[in-house]
């Protein structure tokens, strides 16, 4: 089904690879200009993670001080996690409005939708100032229903929008209005977001780290963090991470003991002593003893197709809208400025115990779950080529939503769970930390109620969650499989799918 295409394991998504040559033919230098650390330095903020979340935590500290010294550890390249692999769809959170009032209220809720809805524009602008060809495109963004049990899957956000004068956020489509945007014989009715865009991800990873280096930013990649502040990933370490209202003391002289960081690497160990510190590891941190509970890690892969711009015109999907479908498992496909499909979903699974492993790049099944999508959204373009294949990690939060917040009493910041939504999101997320951490208590960012949240619920511990998050999982596919096909998926199939919601976590099929 793949062609002999293997997903790239450890090598470079399509995107990083596109993006890489794209810097290398552009800027050469750019490439040893984030050398590994060496030896003991100091920093005002250090950053641990060279994804979106850190890297806009960076751009913001150089916006609110000038003069500090920021410090970014990075274990890979910039971009080299998610960051650099993901879907590229921009979105905002109007879609979760329900979600959003149960958990700020209605007034933070409308706070947080126009935030998101703030980031989509601002990820643009960002390109624009900087001459970044991230193919930011601002078409909007398609829910799907591609079976009759996702009908309607829209119907709860739509009426909350429309009740709060928001209705025009997300907008309900008949099946002959979506079939305008994108024709397939699977597809049914839905609803659009027109405030949410789709990007190469990775040339947007890469072009933020090229602007934190033109603005000073110390960028070290290949730096693996091993501790922070004594704490190992998989130790037992001091627990109890905690948010806090807003950040009140920092490591800067003024009494309070710098974060210590300890780094490896190929030239060697190293550590920085800040005044504070940013941990923007996403599902990484699923491995870190303050995090550990509240983070499932789940695996998503996409595939890219060759080159089809005449297949689109046939398909009528010309217009640059993101698509994603109802599922659990859900599949998001979007379209590129030379007309390939990227698709990605439709199975995935957790990891165990935080770990980071090949389940997450390696899993052959999993990246032809994701064309086995492609071919039944669009058994006439069935025949294209699969030009490649990655994966990557999702970190799932029990809300599905990211919080913030920082670790007991220390000056040590994090921001995470953003449950596979990210991309927008994540510029939020690095101002409120970036706030954090120079204590910019009056910052507007901090003023969210996403900065000041509280934790979201704990997961079972280990082996019992990666045991249910499997079985939840295989029944939630096989459940969806059967619907999709227009088979009674069964009492016993349906409420094992649904046992995440019965007891209370935001996740799984209804
Ligand atoms: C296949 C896939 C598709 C996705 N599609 C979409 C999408 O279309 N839209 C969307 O909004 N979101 C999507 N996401 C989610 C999105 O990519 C993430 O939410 C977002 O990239 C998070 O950014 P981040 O900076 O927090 O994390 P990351 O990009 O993961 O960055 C974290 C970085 O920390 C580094 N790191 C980890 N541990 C250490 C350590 N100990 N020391 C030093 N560095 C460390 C990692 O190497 C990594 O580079 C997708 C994710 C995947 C995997």
């Amino acid at each position: 089904m793949l062609g002999g295409v293997r997903p790239s394991g450890s090598r470079r998504s399509w995107w990083l690879r596109e993006a890489l040559a794209a810097e290398a033919a552009a800027a050469p230098h750019l490439a040893s200009a984030a050398p590994p650390l060496r030896g003991t330095t100091t920093a005002d903020v250090v950053i641990v993670g060279g994804g979106y979340t850190g890297m806009w935590a960076a751009l913001r500290a150089t916006e609110l001080e000038p003069n500090a010294r920021i410090v970014l550890l990075e274990a890979d390249i910039c971009g080299g996690g998610p960051s650099g692999r993901n879907g590229g769809f921009v979105t905002n959170w109007w879609d979760d409005y329900p979600t959003l009032i149960e958990r700020y209220g209605a007034d933070g809720a409308r706070a947080m939708g126009d935030a998101m809805e703030a980031a989509v524009d601002e990820v643009g602008a960002f390109c624009d100032a900087h001459g970044i060809d991230a193919w930011y495109t601002k078409a909007g963004s398609l829910s799907v229903s591609a079976a009759p049990a996702q009908d309607g899957s829209w119907d709860d956000a739509v009426a909350s929008l429309r009740e709060h004068g928001l209705g025009d956020r997300y907008v309900p489509l008949t099946a002959e209005e979506i079939a305008r945007r994108v024709r397939s014989p699977v597809l049914r009715d839905g609803a659009f977001m027109p405030g949410a865009a789709t990007v190469q991800p990775a040339t947007l990873a890469r072009g933020l780290r090229r602007v934190l280096l033109e603005r000073g930013v110390v960028i070290a990649e290949g730096s693996e963090v091993v501790e922070i502040d004594g704490v190992r990933p998989g130790s037992l370490g001091k627990l109890g991470a905690s948010a806090r209202r807003a950040p009140s003391r920092r490591g800067n002289g003024q009494g309070i003991r710098p974060v210590r960081v300890r780094t490896r690497s190929r030239a060697g160990d190293g550590e920085v002593l800040a005044g504070s510190a940013v941990i923007a590891i996403n599902a990484w941190a699923a491995g870190w003893p303050w995090f550990a509970q509240r983070l499932v890690t789940w695996s998503s892969y996409i595939v890219l197709t060759e080159p089809i711009p005449d297949r689109l015109d046939d398909i009528g999907w010309t217009g640059g809208e993101g698509v994603a479908d109802a599922r659990f498992t859900l599949h998001y496909l979007r379209t590129t400025p030379d007309g390939r499909i990227a698709i990605g979903g439709g199975g995935g699974r957790a990891g165990f115990g935080g770990r980071i492993d090949g389940v997450f790049t390696d899993a052959l099944g999993d990246a032809r779950r994701a064309a086995a999508g492609l071919r039944r959204l669009f058994p006439s373009i069935a025949d294209v080529r699969i030009e490649d294949a990655w994966g990557g990690p999702i970190d799932i939060s029990a809300d599905h939503l990211p919080w913030f917040g920082s670790v007991g009493m220390r000056p040590i910041n994090y921001g995470h769970g953003y449950s596979g939504n990210g991309v927008g999101p994540s510029l939020v997320g690095g101002r409120i930390l970036a706030a954090r951490a120079l204590e910019r208590a009056d910052d507007p960012a901090l003023a969210l109620p996403l900065a000041n949240g509280r934790a979201p619920r704990r997961f079972p511990p280990e082996p019992a969650r990666f045991v249910g998050a499997r079985l939840i999982r295989e029944a939630a596919a096989r459940r969806e499989s059967m619907e999709e096909r227009g088979e009674d998926p069964g009492f016993v199939l349906r409420e094992l799918s649904r046992l995440p919601r019965r007891i209370g976590y935001h996740l799984g099929p209804d």
